[in-house]
């Protein structure tokens, strides 16, 4: 078995500003859309890097910029799934998931040639309430999820799940965004509201602590993280932290970040994963029992 150094995972949840802040979807036409701001800013810091990214798609917000799609697909990025209307996994039940999981896929068949293999829920929410969100992802040609956060969060996570790339059930690898280990407990170093409101030094520390037990590190963002310009709503206190704390110096993080770790596609990065011999088959079961 070879365990040469695998790349890092850089991935980005395509969606608007106001799609993960629990408006009702009735209104999202009204807002002003402005995924191309944050997102031509993170191709281009990418394009610097001389990195590739896995961009997980919300169809809803592919619909009204499918030309943004088509460009980051032509930058060599890999296409992934954010399902269409960025509901909660496990409030919308199977065939209410499974519906909106296709809906994404179709708008994306018409978007991108290369079949969509990768996922990530709005919210990561598939949690226990959720088992079997899995059979719905492979039914629907799904190979990978990236959506199991092994912390305790208000909305998401499975505190006590495999904190590194596994194979959930056989033919679906779960990847979870990155987490340090400390004191027994696993704190969010991954990306999002977390790379803003952690000083960078300790989310470069943790980091390190990840690639040092050998693995990739699994980062995300949101394009709107690289707008800070954009609209402010009254937002209840515990989501409006999260939302607006810090964006104006996440431009700069990024750009040190992508200098400092070796990112590539979450595809490119577990081809490697399962070549070297890494998947933990069978080691953790189902989350569900
Ligand atoms: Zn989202």
């Amino acid at each position: 078995m070879t365990t040469s150094r695998l790349q890092d995972v850089f991935t980005i949840d395509f969606e608007d500003w106001y799609h993960g802040i629990e408006l009702d979807p009735a209104d999202w036409d009204r807002l002003e859309s402005r995924i191309e701001i944050g997102t031509c800013r993170l191709l281009d810091l990418l394009d610097e890097a001389q990195a590739r990214a896995t961009f997980f798609v919300l169809g809803a917000a592919a619909e009204r910029a499918p030309d943004l799609v088509r460009e980051i697909a032509h930058r060599g990025h890999e296409i992934g799934t954010h399902g269409y209307g960025h509901e909660f996994v496990y409030k919308l039940g199977a065939e209410g998931f499974r519906a909106d999981l296709r809906r994404s896929l179709e708008v994306l068949s018409r978007l991108v040639n290369t079949p969509v293999r990768g996922h990530r829920a709005p919210y990561f929410s598939i949690t226990r309430a959720s088992p079997w969100a899995f059979d719905v992802l492979q039914e629907c040609g799904i190979t990978y999820d990236s959506s199991v956060f092994p912390v305790h969060n208000y909305r998401y996570g499975i505190a006590d799940a495999p904190r590194f790339a596994h194979e959930v059930q056989p033919g679906l690898l779960e990847l979870p965004p990155s987490t340090w280990r400390v004191a027994g407990r696993n704190v969010p170093v991954a990306g999002g509201a977390y790379f803003r409101l952690l000083p960078y030094t300790l989310t470069r520390f943790g980091l390190r602590r990840v690639q040092a037990e050998g693995e990739p590190v699994v980062f995300y963002l949101h394009p709107w993280e690289l707008d800070p310009d954009h609209p402010r709503l009254s937002l209840p206190r515990r989501v409006a932290l999260t939302h607006y704390h810090n964006l104006s110096t996440t431009q700069a993080r990024v750009r040190k970040l992508l200098a400092e770790f070796d990112f590539a596609p979450a595809c490119d990065v577990l081809a490697k994963y399962v070549c070297d011999g890494r998947r933990a088959v069978g080691n953790t079961g189902r989350f569900s029992e």
